[in-house]
């Protein structure tokens, strides 16, 4: 059997180990610890986010965020359709319920228009009419999602954001950069995502306050006594300090991954310009003015009626038959059976998405002969 292909797989940079072999010497093993505020300053530092709270996973960090907005049972939560799970399934560990918003087509992330239907319908509801709790769009595969123009709904209508920020760290608007637009921000180190810890994530606010409370939190939220004293629920979601070492090992590389990243997609853009004069049309998606995208995955849109009939899993298909992963984008949240019966406002773009997408191996650590079978696969069938 060939060697497996990944979408994308961890990639070490080789400071990481010094971190860990310094927690063990000084046997900071423990969920606090120098590497864990040291990571914290250098994330801050990065997004241009005032702090951040590094934590064992992205999905705490959402679901921590929306305890801090008192998201609560039967109220409202909008949050992007076209993402992964793990940005919806925080909404029903509160109890509350999720509202999902479509996609726009230049960046495939919240449409604006859909967003301020799905607030006015929330409002007037007539079980339930409430003002939802908080809007999650996401910067999906790393493209920053328009997120002026919701901002701009959600101050409308006094809404707080969490910016799922989980696949774009190294993103950015107009040098802003994402996850740090909303109230909140959210980054994972999953081991698929552009720098990782092997699991892990992070909170990300200009509010102070709000995050010394996630952290209180996220320790089992113990209140200043010699004895252990709680009067609230807690939680048990901070970052070890050994993987927090991680993290500072990966920072020292984010850059060069940014731009690895974006060399990958370059080098399928390169490609599949040169099958149009064969008749072939295969889109890709482009940065809009002003937008910086990590291009975490590169991402590709097949449309059978403009490539003689080759389909998305055509593609699929002949790659893993060489052991290559590729993956259809992401099924929309509303059509998923644990979630179809929310509410949901669209015009069929991300379903439309799913139904022709792909995204191809975009790992960093990929070798030339790797792209050679790649590229062997893509000639098989663009031909
Ligand atoms: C990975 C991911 C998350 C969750 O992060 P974990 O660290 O795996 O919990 C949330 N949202 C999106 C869009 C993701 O890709």
């Amino acid at each position: 059997m060939k060697k497996k292909i990944y979408l994308s797989s961890p990639h070490m940079g080789g400071k990481e180990q010094d971190y860990i072999k310094s927690a063990f010497d000084t046997n900071w093993i423990a969920p606090l610890g120098p590497h864990v505020s040291a990571f914290e300053k250098e994330l801050s530092k990065y997004t241009g986010a005032a702090h951040a709270a590094v934590l064992s996973s992205g999905t705490s960090a959402i679901h921590l965020a929306l305890i801090l907005l008192d998201v609560k049972p039967k109220d409202y939560v909008i949050c992007q359709s076209f993402t992964f799970s793990a940005t919806a399934n925080p909404i029903t560990y509160q109890g509350a319920t999720p509202v999902f918003v479509d996609s726009e087509k230049e960046t495939w992330n919240m449409c604006p228009k859909q967003l301020e239907k799905a607030i006015k319908h929330c409002l007037s509801d007539k079980k339930n009419p409430k003002k939802p709790k908080a809007i999650i769009p996401v910067h999906l595969y790393g493209m920053p999602a328009k997120i002026d123009k919701i901002m701009a709904i959600a101050e409308k209508y006094d809404i707080p954001v969490i910016e799922d920020a989980a696949e774009s760290l190294g993103s950015s608007i107009d040098e802003k950069q994402t996850g740090s637009f909303g109230k909140f921000g959210i980054l994972s180190f999953n081991g698929n995502k552009i720098i990782t810890t092997s699991g892990g994530g992070a909170l990300l606010s200009d509010d102070g306050e709000m995050i010394k409370k996630a952290r209180f939190l996220a320790t089992q939220a113990r209140d200043e006594a010699p004895h252990y004293q709680h009067s609230q629920i807690g939680y048990n979601y901070r970052m070890s300090n050994v993987l927090a070492g991680i993290g500072l090992g990966q920072m020292k590389v984010l850059k060069k991954r940014i731009a690895e990243r974006r060399k990958n997609f370059e080098r399928y853009q390169d490609l599949f310009e040169s099958k149009k004069a064969l008749g072939y049309n295969v889109e890709m998606l482009e940065e809009p003015k002003g937008s910086f995208c990590n291009r975490w995955l590169t991402t590709v849109l097949i449309n059978p009626k403009k490539n003689k009939g080759i389909t998305r899993d055509t593609l699929r298909l002949a790659f893993e038959s060489e052991n290559i992963e590729s993956r259809p984008l992401w099924k929309p949240m509303h059509m998923q059976p644990v979630f179809e019966k929310y509410p949901f406002f669209g015009d069929g773009t991300s379903e439309k998405l799913f139904e022709i997408g792909l995204c191809l191996p975009s790992g960093t650590n990929m070798t030339e002969k790797d792209w050679d079978r790649i590229e062997k696969v893509l000639n098989e069938v663009f031909i």
